[in-house]
């Protein structure tokens, strides 16, 4: 027998996060450095890719904010596999600076792998909408990581017919659309908003992230002495989430992208030090399992954090 090694830690399952809000679930993976994937299942989409556990290959639309591995490393994966089971071609939303480069790096894919996946990027940029259907779009906005980064609103989109002809009869009403009248208004509903990585800046002005009703923000760093991690890598500290909570109207905030250096329930004391009880019933951990009825199975896994980008 050769001499063996004692393994102190387990790194065989990997647990994924599922939060309930309504009719929505919120499902996936997020941490600081190692991988953030999360998905929205009854939207069809599913914002950064991770390492592109199983679960995210069911989601047509992926929207990438940034180029940094733990949140683009899977893409590849994503769509060979896509193609593999027979599912119709990924649709990816990226920043536009980064599409050529993420466009090379999945030729070179198809080549290596002699396959010839099928992929649409679409580029994007603060502002734009992508529709997807005449009732959903997912519009993109600037945030604030160095380099190009985006976040992702994914809205609900509804006509209804203005106020001042709620009188009038189906065949009036018809006669008016032929005639070219405008007969209705649109409804913008921000259902969910999603940051990537950021760090405070004008994007919490931005209507969609404060109305959003669920918005998912990283907020990396909690310890006192992480402040200058949180600025060197152009993170949220907890700092700057309770500087930003007031302007948030959001029905549900869930926290993704917890560095490992402090953890999980750490974190959720030093929060509930900072802020009322009232919002603390309204922010969740993506990453707290505690309590949690559905989650994927588990134990926690990954290498200790090194000081790299994340
Ligand atoms: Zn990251
Ligand atoms: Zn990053």
């Amino acid at each position: 027998m050769p001499e063996l090694t004692p393994i102190e830690k387990s790194f065989l399952v990997q647990k994924f996060a599922k939060l309930r809000f309504g009719p929505l679930h919120v499902v996936g993976y997020s941490v600081a450095g190692e991988e953030t994937v999360i998905q929205i299942p009854e939207l069809n989409v599913c914002f950064d890719i991770g390492r592109a556990p199983y679960f995210s290959l069911t989601s047509d639309i992926i929207c990438i904010s940034h180029s940094h591995m733990d949140h683009l490393a899977g893409l590849g994966y994503y769509l060979s596999q896509r193609a593999f089971q027979g599912m119709k071609p990924g649709t990816v939303l990226l920043p536009r600076e980064i599409e050529r480069p993420v466009d090379q790096l999945l030729r070179c894919w198809r080549d290596v792998e002699r396959q010839g996946t099928p992929y649409t990027l679409v580029p994007m940029t603060p502002g734009k909408v992508h529709e997807v259907r005449r009732d959903f779009g997912i519009r993109a906005f600037a945030t604030h990581h160095g380099g190009t980064s985006l976040g992702y609103s994914l809205v609900s989109v509804r006509e209804k017919l203005k106020p001042e002809y709620l009188g009038k009869t189906g065949p009036e009403l018809a006669r008016m659309k032929r005639e070219g009248i405008e007969i209705q208004y649109r409804i913008e509903v921000p259902l969910v908003a999603f940051l990537g990585d950021t760090t405070i800046g004008n994007v919490f002005d931005q209507p969609d992230v404060q109305n959003a009703q669920i918005l998912i923000t990283e907020v990396t760093f909690f310890d006192t002495d992480h402040r200058i991690k949180a600025k060197a890598g152009k993170h949220l500290h907890l700092d700057h989430f309770v500087e930003v909570l007031p302007k948030l109207k959001n029905e549900q905030i869930v926290i993704s992208h917890v560095t490992r250096r402090t953890g999980i329930k750490r974190a959720q004391r030093l929060l509930a030090k900072r802020v009322s009880d009232e919002d603390m019933k309204r922010i969740h951990f993506l990453m707290d399992f505690e309590g949690a009825r559905d989650e994927g199975e588990v134990e926690d896994a990954g290498p200790p954090p090194v000081d790299t980008k994340e």
